[in-house]
């Protein structure tokens, strides 16, 4: 390719990427692919020969697209944003064109000072005390972008193990190392990301794993108690992560309580705040940060909600001496002669080689200006209540977090209601209307809301309540058929080979009975399917049959393709002279569908079902 051709590409691609992102709503949220699905659609070799721009993105809708989520979708509520704004984009764009890596101040001093600069920026919109910065007189702070908070988290707790072996070195100076790190323990939540848990296995440090309280925040009491048991058993603390928005349920350890605790304890103290750290440049939120003046590292993820691109994890560290010194190696070919007073990157993280990537947070900042970032947080904490609000309207529904932030978690209430949760979420999931995931609260099942589109509005929260809204209405009632009917559901649900030895038969009173526990209309609407919601009587015949009864769930489930073909076969005794014969016959295993006709309804009863529902009007249908 060439420049003339990369101009026009490029053209087209921006192109591209804007249609993508105005019709993204159109699409599916999350693909319906099987795992491998893209072997099938893509050479095993790599062509030998280039091939031409235009068949190369032709493959991109026709075999990328279908197996992509849609995270920038507005019916995506999973996990938590995935930032993404034209500036940043285009601030990727440039970086990838420079195509520096800026490893040391010499290797691309604009790389190195810019991300300085950003991060004093981003830094104090967020409050942190100077100590955090790198332009205050005498600071020996500052800021660095990582690729991840797991790597924030790590590159922390090395530095604290450093220090912490370095201090007992002092004191013993005879002793292993190995001795050393065996006696050092770091404490986090029992809601902090695993990350945590995951740095401590790398550095091979012991981890103890605390008890938030009933609003799963982490106290100072907790983790004094934890700091005492552990020193008189011989073991050293040294480093205490704390969170401010936990990945599951945005909950904040109360670091007013923890941070003078982990402080006169001699640990680190970090802070992870990925996602709500964020929303600290907001002043009303600046309370939840109260105690970082104990913190010795802060870190959270403008690439998750601060409309920047991934990867952009920034973090502060008060003493970066410390920092470094867990992780500096210099060999001669990295030595430069500006060294002293300059910031070299490399030793403040474990890759070498780094991207431009401040430059996107640059564009993102100016572009927005503080004001426009705090409109953005604040929206999505307004959007997040007003969906609260409608979960807290609606008396099946709990919320189950202090929704302070973009997040709500909720349920279907009830103690054991785990498994109908989880099939609340999976049968919405499945639609593809809708994207969301869930966590455990308190040990329960619970369903993850977040506000993640950029521009996320008032209908798309209204939009998403309706959906949850129709599957549990749904799904409830297809719980009182279950019950009522007694049909073992789960041998329904997994194949229809043991539907067919499901003997049970489904007397026309109780089905009945169920049509008016579910308060269906049947006599004005005159049809079946309108236990379910869609279709009609004439639909017994043609498409939807008895299993609109709760459409996926309960009796729907008896053999869902086939229940289609059973039906259809009674549906054409009945509707002997009708006109739907062909439509009826049954398509898919023709065999099993007799088997279910006959073994889940027994003539009589259907035709008396039919002929009940049938009289106002149908004519076809009554024998
Ligand atoms: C998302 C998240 C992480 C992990 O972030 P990565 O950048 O993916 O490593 C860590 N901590 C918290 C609180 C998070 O929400």
């Amino acid at each position: 390719m060439d420049t003339k051709e990369f101009r026009q590409r490029g053209r087209e691609m921006v192109d591209y990427i804007a249609e993508y992102m105005e019709s993204v709503g159109e699409r599916r949220v999350t693909p319906d692919v099987e795992p491998g699905y893209l072997r099938d659609l893509i050479p095993s070799k790599a062509p030998y020969e280039g091939e031409g721009w235009p068949e190369i993105m032709a493959d991109v809708e026709t075999k990328i697209m279908p197996g992509v989520t849609h995270w920038q979708h507005p019916r995506f509520h999973a996990y938590f944003p995935s930032g993404n704004s034209f500036p940043s984009i285009l601030g990727d764009m440039l970086s990838d064109g420079i195509g520096a890596i800026g490893f040391s101040w010499a290797a691309s001093p604009a790389c190195t000072e810019l991300e300085t600069i950003v991060l004093d920026w981003l830094g104090q919109m967020i409050g942190l005390p100077s100590d955090f910065l790198s332009f205050p007189e005498n600071s020996i702070g500052g800021g660095v972008m990582q690729a991840s908070a797991s790597e924030c988290v790590l590159v922390c707790l090395l530095a604290a193990r450093a220090q912490k072996i370095k201090e007992l070195k002092a004191l013993h100076p005879f002793v292993e190392d190995g001795v050393l790190l065996s006696k050092l323990v770091a404490y986090c939540s029992k809601e902090a990301h695993s990350c945590v848990e995951k740095a401590a296995m790398i550095a091979f440090t012991k981890l103890r794993i605390l008890d938030p309280d009933a609003d799963l925040s982490l106290r100072g009491a907790t983790l004094a108690q934890a700091i005492e048991e552990d020193k008189a058993m011989g073991l050293v603390p040294f480093f205490v992560s704390a969170t401010l928005g936990t990945t599951s349920c945005v909950s904040f350890d109360n670091l007013a309580e923890i941070g003078p605790i982990a402080e006169e304890a001699g640990t680190w103290l970090h802070v992870d705040g990925a996602y709500a750290g964020n929303a600290m440049i907001c002043p009303e939120f600046k309370y939840l940060m109260k105690g970082i003046e104990h913190a010795m590292s802060f870190n959270c993820n403008p690439n998750k909600w601060l409309l920047t691109n991934f990867d952009c994890s920034t973090m502060w560290v008060r003493d970066r001496f410390k920092l470094t010194q867990a992780l500096v190696v210099d060999p001669l070919y990295l030595q430069h002669s500006h060294s002293g007073k300059s910031i070299d990157y490399r030793h403040w993280g474990i890759p070498l080689s780094r991207r431009f990537r401040a430059l996107k947070l640059w564009f993102v900042i100016r572009n927005y200006g503080v004001a426009g970032l705090q409109n953005y947080i604040r929206e999505h904490c307004r959007l997040a209540k007003c969906f609260e609000a409608l979960v807290r309207e609606d008396d099946r529904f709990e919320v189950c977090n202090i929704v302070r932030m973009g997040l709500v978690c909720f349920r279907l209430k009830g103690n054991d209601n785990n498994d109908l949760n989880k099939k609340l979420l999976s049968n919405i999931n499945e639609s593809g209307k809708l994207h969301m995931v869930p966590a455990a609260v308190h040990g329960k099942f619970v369903i993850r809301f977040c506000v993640c589109a950029q521009d996320a509005k008032d209908s798309d929260i209204e939009y998403a309540w309706d959906v949850i809204t129709e599957y549990a209405t749904e799904l409830l009632e297809a719980e009182i058929v279950k019950e009522k009917s007694g049909l073992p559901l789960d041998v329904l649900e997994h194949s229809n080979e043991e539907v067919g030895q499901v003997a049970h038969k489904v007397e026309i009173s109780e089905l009945m009975d169920l049509m008016e526990r579910v308060h269906m209309p049947i006599q004005k609407q005159n049809s079946i399917a309108s236990i379910g919601r869609q279709g009609s009587l004439a639909s017994v015949g043609r498409q939807q049959s008895l299993a609109i009864i709760g459409r996926q769930q309960s009796l729907a489930s008896i053999g869902r393709q086939q229940s289609l073909a059973y039906i259809g076969e009674v549906g054409n005794n009945l509707s002997e002279g009708g006109e739907q014969e062909t439509a009826n016959k049954p398509r898919q295993r023709p065999s099993l569908a007799k088997r279910l006709s006959k073994r889940q309804f027994s003539f009589t009863d259907t035709i008396e079902f039919v002929g009940m529902v049938n009289t106002a009007q149908d004519e076809s249908m009554n024998p």
